[in-house]
């Protein structure tokens, strides 16, 4: 087999200045996705930080979070429970709100999908200023399950996400 060289991540991440709104630097992960390699690395290299961690959940809110949590579930052989925007799922739920920019929202999971000690990992594609993983961790916890990490295919340091979510474990592939 020939040796090459490892798929740079940053390569096939896409800055979209100003989109969605004025201001914003938007991270296009759609290259990444559409790259066999890049994706197919992205979620080796998340699979190997946790291999050892005992995870037994993948919990993922949508819709980005779930393109990575579902190829990570599989192969860390978890299972994958989606974290839903309101009414979108059928059965019984557990809700938490959330503050954005303008306003507030709200992520719910089904109240059966984790249990007291369940060994849980959080993905998402960026961390921005870390509201809707602080959200996503506030309901796992609320289940009594045990949050292990929070993992991130992006990290957007200048905007100070880690330290809402500390002392929580944070990884992320690429920071900026
Ligand atoms: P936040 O709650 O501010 O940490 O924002 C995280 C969520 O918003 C993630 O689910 C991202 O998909 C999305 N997001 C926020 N900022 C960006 C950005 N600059 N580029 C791409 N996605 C972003």
């Amino acid at each position: 087999m020939s040796a090459s060289a490892p798929v740079d991540l940053r390569n096939w991440i896409r800055d979209i200045p100003d989109f969605p709104k004025p201001g914003i630097q938007f991270k296009d992960i759609t290259p990444l996705l559409g790259h066999a390699e890049a994706f197919r690395t992205s979620i080796d290299l998340l699979e190997a930080e946790f291999r050892h961690k005992g995870i037994e959940v993948i919990a993922a809110a949508e819709a980005r979070g779930f393109i990575f949590g579902a190829p990570l579930a599989m192969k860390m052989n978890a299972g994958f429970v989606p974290i839903r925007k309101p009414g979108k799922l059928p059965y019984a739920t557990i809700a938490q709100e959330y503050a954005l920019e303008y306003g507030n929202d709200r992520l719910e999971v089904h109240s059966d999908a984790l249990a007291p000690g369940r060994r849980v990992l959080l993905i998402d594609d960026v961390l921005a200023t870390g509201g809707t993983m602080c959200a996503c961790r506030d309901l796992v916890r609320s289940t009594g399950a045990d949050l292990v990490a929070c993992a991130f295919v992006i990290e957007l340091s200048f905007l100070g996400g880690r330290s809402k979510l500390e002392p929580c474990e944070i990884f992320s592939l690429v920071t900026y």
